[in-house]
């Protein structure tokens, strides 16, 4: 196991008095620089910037940074939430780490495709199949990993095989791996 334990910080970001959303940061007693072309190979949506030796993600609406020596999560709802949620974080950074021999590292910059672009590879038919009111609903939800795109059925059909595939070439899907 790489992260053994950290310390916890918790707080209500300055620019934010009184607001009822926490940041959580995880200070790290080991560096994870090594882990963040690993994670940049395997998360959904993850920005690598290797200047700064950070990789960033959005998640079910939390903006997540990875740096070499500390894990921070904001728009927390609370101290409970927080701490569920770093534990999660710390957790994938160990499983990714246990993994590596089987991960190629990713070390390019790439950019987070928009709304739009997934939309556009989408049926666009509003069924409503995934649950979703509409296909840019859904685009919405795919581009920050809050649905995997097995959720569109119509996407399964043969004929959209093509379609199916363009998607896949824009979003790296980690299955099993959450947070
Ligand atoms: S199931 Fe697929 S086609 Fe139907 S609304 Fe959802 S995303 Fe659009």
């Amino acid at each position: 196991m790489l992260i053994k334990d950290y310390e916890l910080e918790i707080f209500t970001p300055p620019c934010e008095p009184g607001a009822e959303r926490f940041t959580a940061v995880a200070h790290l007693p080991v560096s994870i620089s090594e882990v963040l072309p690993l994670l940049n190979a395997t998360l959904r949506g993850a920005v690598h910037h290797p200047g700064a030796q950070a990789l960033t993600w959005k998640k079910e609406g939390h903006n997540i940074a990875f740096h070499a020596d500390r894990i921070a999560t904001g728009n927390v709802e609370d101290r409970d939430a927080a701490i569920r949620k770093l534990e999660g974080l710390v957790d994938l950074v160990n499983r990714t780490w246990e993994r590596r021999d089987q991960i190629e590292p990713d070390h390019e910059t790439h950019q987070r495709p928009t709304p739009m672009a997934v939309y556009q590879l989408l049926p666009q038919t509003n069924c409503r199949r995934c649950g979703e009111p509409t296909c840019f609903t859904f685009a919405l939800k795919l581009t920050v990993a809050q649905r995997p795109l097995e959720d569109c059925p119509v996407l399964l059909e043969p004929d959209r095989a093509e379609q199916r595939a363009e998607l896949e070439a824009i979003i790296v899907d980690a299955p099993g791996i959450g947070g």
